[in-house]
C-alpha cells in the first residue's frame, strides 16, 4: 500500500519475457500465456490508486479528470440535443465549459502550453474512466435540470474523494500539498452545484411519464 511502490508497468513482464529458444512448433499456449500476461497486469491497473510520484505527475491527473469531464458532458449535451431535450442540453454544455476551464486553469499554473501526455500504460484510474467522468446509463431522454445537476454532483464529490485518497497516499509533502488543494477545489465544485441545486426545481414524481412515446419503429 506504500505509495512509493513501484508501480506495475503494463506489459512489462511481457516485454522482458526472453523469446522462448526456437521450439519446433511456435507453441499456441505460448501467445495465449502472453496474452494473459498482458490482460492481468492492466486488471490489476484498473483497482489501484494512480501512481503519483511529484506534483507534476498528480497535476497530469488533475488535468486529465477535468478534460475527461469535460468531453463526456459534451456528449451528453449531442444526446439530449438528439432527444429534442435542449434544457438539458446548455446545461450540459455549460457543465462541460466549466470542467474545461478548470482543466485549462490548470495548465496555466503549471506553465504547460499543451495537455501533459498521458502517463506509459494509459491513465489509471480506479474504475475504467475518471472519477469525474459520468456514465452514459444515467441519461433520459426526458431528464430534468436537477438530474443533470444529480450527475454531476456526483462526479464533483467522487473527484474530491479521488485526491482526499491521494493525500493520503502522497509520497511527499509537497504532493500532499497539491492534493488537498485540489481536495478543496473539488470540495468547492460540490458546493457549487449544491448551491445551483437549491436554485433548480425538483421534478415532479412523474417525470418519466412520457404522453406521446417516441416510436422506436419510425
Ligand atoms: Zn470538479
Amino acid at each position: 500500500m506504500s505509495p512509493a511502490r513501484k508501480p506495475i508497468r503494463r506489459g512489462a513482464a511481457v516485454a522482458k519475457k526472453p523469446a522462448k529458444k526456437a521450439g519446433r512448433k511456435a507453441p499456441p499456449a505460448t501467445s495465449a500465456r502472453r496474452a494473459q500476461l498482458k490482460v492481468v497486469p492492466a486488471a490489476v491497473a484498473a483497482h489501484s490508486a494512480p501512481p503519483i510520484k511529484d506534483v507534476e505527475g498528480l497535476m497530469a491527473y488533475a488535468y486529465a479528470l477535468e478534460a475527461e469531464a469535460s468531453e463526456r458532458y459534451n456528449e451528453f449535451a449531442d444526446v439530449m440535443e438528439t432527444h429534442n431535450n435542449r434544457e438539458v442540453a446548455e446545461l450540459f454544455r455549460k457543465l462541460a465549459r466549466i470542467e474545461n476551464i478548470h482543466a485549462e486553469h490548470i495548465l496555466e499554473e503549471m506553465g504547460w502550453t499543451s495537455p501533459p501526455p498521458p502517463p506509459a500504460g494509459g491513465w489509471r484510474w480506479e474504475s475504467v474512466e475518471g472519477p469525474e467522468t459520468a456514465d452514459f446509463t444515467d441519461l433520459h431522454y426526458l431528464m430534468q435540470p436537477y438530474h443533470a445537476l444529480q450527475i454531476a454532483l456526483h462526479n464533483e464529490k467522487r473527484a474530491e474523494a479521488f485526491f482526499r485518497d491521494l493525500v493520503q497516499r502522497a509520497p511527499s509533502g509537497k504532493v500532499r500539498t497539491a492534493a488537498k488543494e485540489m481536495a478543496a477545489e473539488e470540495a468547492e465544485h460540490v458546493q457549487l452545484v449544491e448551491e445551483w441545486l437549491k436554485r433548480t426545481p425538483e421534478p415532479e414524481s412523474d417525470w418519466a411519464h412520457d404522453p406521446d412515446p417516441p416510436r422506436w419503429s419510425d
